[in-house]
């Protein structure tokens, strides 16, 4: 038996993939929070792999990871930062743990006796999963993105599920969000709407509440249109317009009545205020900040698809509103600083330069080109994941005169293999969710830029790697100058920093957990970095320098 008061929210999309789904749900979700609901997001993908760490950030966007080591859809990471909570990896639900649930209870003999079927073995497990996830995390509402769109063959069984789950209990709301195409200015259509609203009513599904994206201001006309043609009131449709940012979502929705009609529809309390002060306040920052953008340059690899670095991008938009600057972010190809004579033609204009994570060895060289010259001339430097390890090889190679030292990732056979496969990865054979994988401890050093800008001992933060430091350099790359500030109590190197200027480098990934209303302490730091070097560039502070 479902607990009672756990309500649904199941959000489909139509027409096309890439409107911003997931962002819809999570604005949704925020408005519920900030009257004080416990919401729990949940995501379906259809795609059978089993979690998102075998797919190719170039295809898939970002491998988003969770604090249990679940690998998951990026979407998770919009969930995240707008509801400043972390999640547990129940909340992914893809088709391949599904059918791998179900064969592997049918292999047990579960079943015995009968046939196994998509209905009702697999829509009865989603179902059973769905009110698991309310009840074992006490939610006032679960919201519940579907992947794909309405139609595609591989979520059908799970929309039938939703339909099922809605007959029985008559406790959900369904949001259909589309898109409405505009053929030149003014001339909006909703016939595509129209139809995909059908497609959706004949799998037994009436949608609720209608979302509109599109390039202008949805008219009067097609608000009418979408009413009429889709049997939702004209209240129910909403605008999703084209915005400066996407944490601005949850005040637009706010303001034509969300709650209200979601409220009506879930028989919650309709006259809940919704307390929005402090992201009013932050949202405000990013559109108009006092102080002059801060230029950030991304050396990495999969810059042609943003999608691959989002969490980054995310935690430089939260740490700029932190310090109240605006932020200009240009990405740099890491192979066209390979080609490149003097790097300092691309990276002079600069206030930061970031190293973000990555597997391969394409591009590293260009990285380490770019560590380099930031170390050399000060330019505040943040390396995340690999974006340590070669902070690690750079300084071996140009400080500590270890000629050719290398990660063994990229070099078997260097002679200073100063990053090494850690010792629990070497006997590993299978790719899946087998890497050193989500929240770790890390004890932090006094007096150093970690400690001061987390103000704590110890604190704990998501891996996603295969390598680390070599423990067997380490002392000689203290000596040499180089600061391990954070340590796992193993003895990984979690944190290294320079001294003359700032540079920090973290093993984990520290933007997975920065919000919106707590973004990552270490990049805040950064951002202060940039903005004291845009004033006077000789003195970006390093570790010992404090303020
Ligand atoms: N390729 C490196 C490793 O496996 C770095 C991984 C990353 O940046 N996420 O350790």
């Amino acid at each position: 038996m479902p607990e009672k008061k756990t309500k649904f929210i199941v959000i489909t999309g139509s027409i096309m993939s890439g409107l911003g789904k997931g962002i819809v749900s999570s604005s949704i979700a925020k408005l519920l929070q900030a009257r004080g609901f416990r919401v729990m997001p949940i995501k379906f993908d259809g795609y059978l792999n089993v979690d998102c760490g075998t797919m190719n950030p170039f295809r898939h966007g970002e491998v988003f990871v969770l604090d249990d080591g679940t690998e998951v859809d990026m979407d998770f990471g919009t969930y995240e930062r707008f509801l400043n909570k972390s999640l547990p990896g129940m909340c992914s639900i893809t088709g391949g743990k599904l059918f791998s649930k179900i064969i592997e209870k049918e292999r047990k003999g579960e079943y015995l006796g009968r046939d196994v079927q998509f209905v009702p073995h697999l829509t009865g497990e989603i179902k059973d999963w769905v009110q698991k996830v309310g009840r074992d995390n006490n939610a006032d509402v679960v919201m519940i993105e579907v992947g794909g769109t309405v139609g595609d063959l591989e979520n059908g069984y799970f929309i039938e599920a939703m339909r099922q789950l809605h007959f029985e209990h008559n406790n959900m709301a369904f949001v259909q969000l589309t898109y409405v195409p505009s053929m030149s200015p003014g001339e909006q259509k909703t016939k595509p709407t129209q139809h995909a609203t059908r497609l959706l009513q004949s799998l037994g599904i009436q949608p609720d509440i209608i979302i509109a994206r599109e390039h202008e201001k949805l008219s009067e006309d097609s608000r009418k249109k979408l009413s009429l043609y889709c049997n939702v009131p004209e209240e129910a449709v909403f605008d999703d317009p084209l915005l400066h940012t996407v944490y601005e979502l949850p005040l637009v929705l706010e303001k034509q009545g969300m709650y209200k009609q979601l409220a009506k529809r879930l028989g919650l309390p309709e006259n809940r205020e919704a307390d929005l002060k402090e992201w009013h306040t932050k949202v405000g920052r990013i559109i108009s900040p006092k102080d002059a953008p801060l230029k950030i340059a991304i050396v990495g690899k999969y810059t042609a698809v943003k999608d691959a670095y989002v969490s980054v991008k995310e935690a430089l938009v939260h740490s700029a509103a932190a310090v109240n600057a605006g932020l200009e972010i240009s990405w740099i190809e890491a192979s066209d600083l390979e080609k490149v004579y003097d790097v300092a033609e691309v990276l002079s204009p600069y206030h930061g330069i970031l190293v973000p994570g990555g597997f391969g060895d394409r591009g590293i060289e260009g990285k380490i080109k770019a560590i380099g010259y930031s170390r050399e001339n000060k330019i505040p430097y943040l390396g995340l994941c690999l974006g340590v390890q070669l902070m690690v090889v750079e300084y071996a190679r140009n400080v500590c005169g270890m000629k050719g030292a290398n990660s063994t990732e990229f070099d078997k056979k260097t002679a200073f293999p100063v990053i090494d496969m850690l010792p629990e990865q070497q006997k590993i054979t299978k790719m899946g969710a087998t890497m050193r994988l989500g929240a770790y401890e890390c004890i932090l050093k006094k007096e150093t830029v970690a400690h001061k800008a987390y103000k704590a001992e110890k604190i704990s933060e998501r891996h996603r790697h295969r390598y680390e430091v070599n423990p067997a350099f380490v002392p000689e790359l203290e000596a040499r100058g180089l600061i391990i500030s954070g340590r796992h109590e193993s003895g990984v190197v979690e944190i290294a920093e320079w001294k003359e200027s700032f540079g920090v480098a973290t093993q984990p990934h520290i933007e997975l957990k920065s919000r919106l209303e707590e973004p990552a302490p270490i990049f805040v730091e950064f951002m202060k970095a940039a903005k004291s070097y845009r004033e006077k560039p000789s003195k970006s502070a390093g570790a010992d320098q404090g303020d």
